[in-house]
């Protein structure tokens, strides 16, 4: 049922991507493809009027579902009020600490997240998720293209930074597309069901990530220049182009490779030889003093 026919007068919002999923197919596929099980707290980001939180509540353990728009929450607190382990928290995921949330909510259980993402804020919504590191796995609906950028390979046209941020954190495949008949109001574009699998080691360790992903930013940032001068325009003096040049070369790359056919283990290597690099630079700047 659409969300006109359940909230009489109700006019969905294009900032806040109302674009309700009312094939059930989808939604039940969506659902499975999470894994769940009673082990499982699933947060939910915009249930919306409540496509896939009934079989959230019927998969899983415990499904908090984190709503911005008020005028949802009656009818949607009518729906689930049968599931008994559902809670929705008006508010906007962009504002809430992750992880507090997750604490407090999720004590002893798996966490994940599941969702069909308001459009607008996809990107921002999965870094914050990544980055709170509080979940095993996120099954989410986006833009088929955000969808291609999150899983894209080194090389091809849809990689850049966010796929090297996404592929840092979590395994990522696209998981099956979703056409816009499937939504009320239709919107103008298809969509993606993506998993992103978290990784439990990462390529690099703590202390080298903010490296990792200034190195990564640049080499995007302007990414039709060789690798070299893409990071030489990045590091200006801090470190020297032929310093640059050198570190690349004696991990086997060419000096005229671009940044964008590289990968997470690519980044890792370059961005800690580079590392290493500026550590003793500055220290026979040191020594010189
Ligand atoms: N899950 C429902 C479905 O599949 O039909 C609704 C999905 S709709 C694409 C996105 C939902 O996210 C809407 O209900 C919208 O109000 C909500 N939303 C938008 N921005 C939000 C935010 N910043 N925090 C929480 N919810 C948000």
């Amino acid at each position: 049922m659409s969300a006109r026919a359940r909230l009489p007068g109700f006019v969905p919002s294009k900032s806040l991507g109302q674009n309700f999923l009312t094939d059930a197919s989808v939604a039940d596929r969506i659902v499975r493809e999470a894994r769940l099980d009673a082990s499982f707290g699933v947060l939910e980001i915009g249930p919306g009027t409540g496509a896939l939180t009934p079989g959230l509540c019927a998969a899983a353990g415990r499904v908090v579902a984190v709503e911005l728009d008020g005028r949802l929450i009656p009818a949607l607190e009518a729906k689930l009020a049968g599931a008994g382990n559902a809670e929705i928290v008006q508010g906007d995921i962009m504002k809430i600490d992750i992880g507090g949330l997750v604490e407090e909510k999720f004590s002893g259980l798996r966490r994940v997240v599941c969702a069909n993402l308001p459009y607008g804020i996809t990107t921002p919504a999965i870094t914050a998720l990544l980055r709170s590191e509080a979940f095993e796995s996120l099954t989410v609906m986006a833009q088929r293209e955000v969808a291609a950028r999150i899983c894209a390979a080194p090389g091809s046209p849809d990689c850049g930074s966010f796929s090297i941020f996404c592929q840092y954190h979590a395994e990522c495949a696209v998981l099956f597309d979703v056409p816009p008949d499937a939504f009320v109001p239709r919107p103008s574009v298809w969509s993606s069901v993506v998993r992103l699998v978290a990784r439990r080691e990462r390529a690099v360790p703590r202390e080298g990530e903010k490296m990792f992903f200034r190195v990564s930013r640049a080499a995007f940032a302007q990414r039709r220049k060789t690798l070299v001068n893409a990071l030489s325009a990045s590091f200006g003096h801090r470190i020297e182009k032929s310093a640059i040049s050198q570190a690349i070369c004696a991990l086997g790359y060419s000096p005229l490779i671009r940044g964008e056919v590289l990968g997470v283990s690519d980044f890792a290597e370059i961005s800690a030889a580079l590392s290493e690099n500026m550590k003793s630079q500055e220290a026979a700047s040191c020594g010189t003093e």
